[in-house]
């Protein structure tokens, strides 16, 4: 089977699963999930599905979010140890091959990816990168695994380039997106909506222009609040551009601890998911997909869903 018309759609790289062993980090993380979605697609499509390979961020894109200080921090492996808020016994720096803070170029690769997936969606309609998502890093600040929050500087880059004058923000994690919310707080041309867990980290939320906090137990409410805010949000701006923070924790198999507040079901997933690639689609708005969160063996289905769902419009 041809499968060119899919070109240009999926941004991934083998380069995005990031061996934490080579650092001399020994923690187990769930960073699988643009290869998984990828070998099931094969499996459906019985024939591999293209995808475009990015390159690394330049510096100068990153400087349009984060403070030359921040970024400069992150030469010191006490930066990293507190973005991924490692044990001491988790890091074996004697067993590493490669210092840690050289992860930096492992978050460049996948904002580079955020970046040309952001870029397509404005010539083909719906693209997705199979990765990124750091919608916890703020201007002078990593936190929450994120170091460098590729959403927003795909936004200011596309923005700078003249590429688009407006963009939106649907952010679905289980977490806020709080570091987003607040790099864009005083810019009325990015519009950032967040549905997120009433409970959990982070404790002291951010103020988007849309803010939905779901409480533990309130799942069946999970679909309804969401499709209000997002048609809510389309009445404020029609954007140039959306990006959705298609987070994959609140998945009732999501195995974080810290989002065990909210369980949809894996039915209720790809309802949520279809539901604002059907209404941007529909509406002639490029979107495109990042995963931002999910742990454990069982979320790719979760962006696997989501992706195939994207790829039935072409
Ligand atoms: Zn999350």
């Amino acid at each position: 089977m041809q499968l060119n018309r899919f070109d240009n759609l999926l941004v991934f790289s083998p380069e995005y699963q990031t061996d934490l062993a080579r650092f001399g980090v020994m923690k187990d993380f769930a960073l699988d999930r643009g290869i998984r979605v990828l070998q099931k697609l094969e499996e459906d499509f019985g024939s591999p599905i293209p995808y475009l390979t990015p390159s690394k961020i330049p510096i100068a894109d990153i400087l349009l979010v984060h403070k030359k200080e921040y970024l400069e921090s992150l030469k010191n492996t006490d930066t990293w140890l507190s973005i991924f808020e490692f044990k001491e016994s988790e890091y074996h720096p004697e067993k590493a091959e490669k210092p840690l803070h050289m992860i930096l170029d492992d978050f460049r690769i996948k904002s580079g990816g955020t970046r040309l997936a952001a870029e397509n969606a404005l010539q083909f309609g719906l693209t997705a990168n199979l990765g990124g998502g750091y919608h916890h890093a703020f201007p002078d600040m990593g936190r929450g695994y994120c170091a460098i929050n590729d959403i927003a500087i795909a936004i200011r880059s596309l923005k700078k380039s003249r590429r688009i004058d407006s963009a939106m923000i649907v952010d679905l994690d289980f977490h806020q997106g709080d570091g987003t919310a607040l790099i864009f707080k005083d810019d009325p041309s990015v519009f950032t909506l967040s549905v997120h867990s009433k409970e959990g980290w982070p404790e002291e939320k951010q103020k988007s222009d849309i803010d939905i906090n779901i409480p533990e137990g309130e799942e069946s409410s999970y679909l309804a609040k969401t499709e209000t805010a997002v048609n809510q949000a389309l009445n404020c701006i029609k954007p140039d551009l959306v990006v959705f923070v298609a987070g994959s924790d609140p998945y009732e198999k999501d195995i974080l601890p810290g989002s065990r507040f909210l369980k949809l079901t894996l039915d209720q997933m790809k309802e949520r998911d279809r539901m604002v690639i059907d209404k941007f689609h529909n509406l002639g708005i490029p979107l495109t997909i990042v995963f931002a969160g999910g742990y454990g063996p069982d979320v790719w289905e979760v962006h696997y869903n989501a992706v195939k769902h994207l790829l039935s419009k072409f």
